[in-house]
């Protein structure tokens, strides 16, 4: 890899169709995205769901890639992989998916655009993101939120066990 290269995390969460077998095959192809390397995985994480719902719990994981791609174009290259997990984008907010990526954190970089917020917002309220970032990264700085190892985790909303 050539270019600027930066270091990002991705969020992972499935709650449909074989939720396990989703998160494993979105890390294998997140290990092949272009100009990007996998550098490291966590394990996987089930978590209940939130937002009034019901529906199946969820599988979340989180990985740190270093990446040439530009903040967009790493997006895009999300929601490539989505979709390629049957993911459809007009679906209930909160609700089941098979597929959700998220940017977490793209370097130093902050960025408040119409479609692209980063850090992610819901960083720091999610213990399904924070506690998979924790194990991968534990001394991560959250550009505007500050060290990870600062931000206090709720181990109890929603309901949170490391499973493999
Ligand atoms: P969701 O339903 O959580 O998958 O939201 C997807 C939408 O959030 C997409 O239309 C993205 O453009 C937008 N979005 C904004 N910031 C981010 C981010 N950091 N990571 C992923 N999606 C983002």
């Amino acid at each position: 890899m050539d270019g600027n290269i930066v270091s990002a995390f991705i969020g992972i969460g499935s709650n449909l169709g074989y939720p396990s077998r989703q998160v494993e095959a979105a890390i294998d192809r997140l290990s092949e995205l272009r100009g990007s390397r996998l550098l490291a995985r966590s394990s996987l994480y089930r978590s209940t769901p939130f937002g009034g719902v019901e529906q199946p719990d969820f599988i979340n994981a989180a990985v740190h890639l270093e990446t040439t791609l530009s903040p967009h174009d790493l997006l895009d290259g999300l929601q490539h992989v989505e979709r390629a997990h049957g993911r459809e984008r007009d679906g209930q907010r909160w609700g089941p998916r098979v597929l959700d990526l998220d940017l977490l954190v793209y370097g130093d970089s902050r960025i408040s655009e119409p479609g692209l917020e980063v850090p992610h917002p819901g960083i720091a309220e999610r213990n399904f993101v924070l506690l998979p970032l924790s194990e991968i990264a534990p001394d991560l700085d959250i550009p505007g939120l500050g060290p990870l190892s600062s931000i206090e985790v709720n181990y109890r909303e929603p309901q949170i066990e490391r499973i493999a």
